[in-house]
């Protein structure tokens, strides 16, 4: 059977471990504050704060901006659920809206969308493409948007608009108009999930581009607090010599990274431009022989002004229904390939429907879903596993068509 997305564990990667395991020190320290440094430089912002998820990197942010009950977030329907429960966190309502043919939010969707309650717009950069941030970023700082923003506290003041807060869990070393995407909006959140195309097992990070007025190296020493119960002094600075007694500022959380974790990080990041070379000539692979087929639907993945980090392979099939779409999945699963699907819209799972939320009122998200089946890639994927998917795939979808 070919696995989905297994993870990559080779020796490089035990022996960091092993030494941080033997080290002494094996929660939040020099690794950790090393890995922020690599991944700042490798994407080239301001500050880089390393968390345990993704998922609390969103939400962390979402209430250091001060998103409460009453606040509106925009997030796009087709996404991973992370991006819209952090907002319920907070108490606040997520806006869903629709996306556009390359998966990603549609912005003139969120200009509709917008009202004097929005806070945030948090973008997901679908498969590891970049969103179109041209439209996104210029779209918080027109005038008529700006003048309905209703700031209710000093950092909403401080920025005066929309903050855009990326879902970037699946777009690390992405590139948009020449940039990373740690630096395309005020603030990205990059995941280290297992599955993830960089993992650290657990982990994710929040990478800083917040604009002038604001001090990134100050709000970075302010995160550092709040993700540890508002402690003054983190472990490592407490165990140090006379460095006993410490602060609570304030009721923080608890979602510091671990040196374990980040020697992991580490490593995988000094490696990480042979794992999007490799991602990418998988990606290559696929579309070179899909594209001989009229009914398969190749993702955009590059184009003059981006290219993806490769992240899923996310293959359409033209004029196919759902239930064919699943009977695909399953021919394929029986030739000895497990695939995928990125994603259930919100609105089709129970808690989001429950709500409210109706498919319905999104036609391009649920399009994009029911032709979609998401194609294995991974740096261990050798090219004769990638010919067995391709002929899986074939077989299946010519099999379902013709029946
Ligand atoms: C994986 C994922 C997340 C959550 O990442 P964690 O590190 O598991 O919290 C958020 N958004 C998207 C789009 C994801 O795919």
């Amino acid at each position: 059977m070919i696995p989905f997305s297994p993870p990559k564990i080779y020796q490089e990667l035990i022996d960091e471990v092993v030494d941080t395991l033997q080290s002494g020190w094996i929660t939040t320290g020099p690794k950790t504050k090393r890995f922020e440094k690599d991944l700042t430089a490798f994407n080239q912002n301001k500050n880089t704060l390393c968390l345990n998820s993704a998922t609390a990197g969103l939400e962390i942010m979402l209430r250091w901006y001060g998103v409460q009950e009453g606040d509106e977030v925009i997030v796009p329907v087709y996404t991973y659920c992370a991006s819209a429960n952090v907002v319920f966190h907070c108490g606040a309502k997520p806006v869903l809206v629709d996306v556009s043919g390359d998966f990603n939010i549609d912005a003139e969707a969120i200009r509709a969308a917008i009202t004097p309650n929005t806070k945030v717009i948090i973008p997901v950069d679908f498969a590891g493409f970049p969103c179109n941030y041209e439209a996104i970023n210029q779209l918080v700082r027109e005038d008529a948007i700006r003048s309905v923003f209703r700031a209710n506290n000093p950092n909403q003041e401080k920025l005066g608009r929309i903050l855009v807060l990326s879902d970037a869990a699946h777009s690390l070393g992405a590139v948009y108009q020449g940039k990373k995407t740690g630096q395309l909006t005020d603030v990205s959140v990059f995941s280290f999930h297992a599955v993830k195309n960089l993992t650290t097992s657990e982990g994710g990070a929040v990478a800083l581009n917040l604009p002038e007025p604001f001090d990134n190296q100050q709000v970075y020493d302010y995160l550092c607090v709040k993700t540890l119960h508002g402690q003054s002094k983190d472990a490592l600075a407490k165990s140090k010599v006379g460095g006993w007694r410490y602060d609570v500022i304030e009721a923080g959380y608890k979602a510091n990274m671990t040196d374990i974790q980040a020697s992991m990080g580490l490593v995988e990041l000094r490696h990480y431009q042979e794992t999007l070379a490799r991602r990418k000539s998988i990606f290559d692979h696929y579309s070179e022989a899909l594209s001989r087929y009229d009914w398969a639907q190749i993702p955009v993945y590059e184009t003059n002004q981006s290219s993806s980090s490769y992240h899923v392979y996310p293959l359409r099939i033209f004029g196919i229904t759902e239930a064919q779409r699943d009977q695909i999945i399953t021919a394929i699963f029986e030739q000895g390939v497990s695939v995928n699907v990125h994603f259930q819209p919100l609105p089709l799972l129970s808690f989001y429907k429950n709500l409210g939320y109706n498919m319905s009122d999104y036609p391009v998200a649920y399009d994009n879903y029911s032709r979609e089946i998401s194609l294995p890639v991974y740096y261990d994927l050798t090219d004769e596993d990638v010919k067995q998917v391709i002929r899986a795939v074939a077989g299946a979808v010519e099999h379902v068509l013709n029946a």
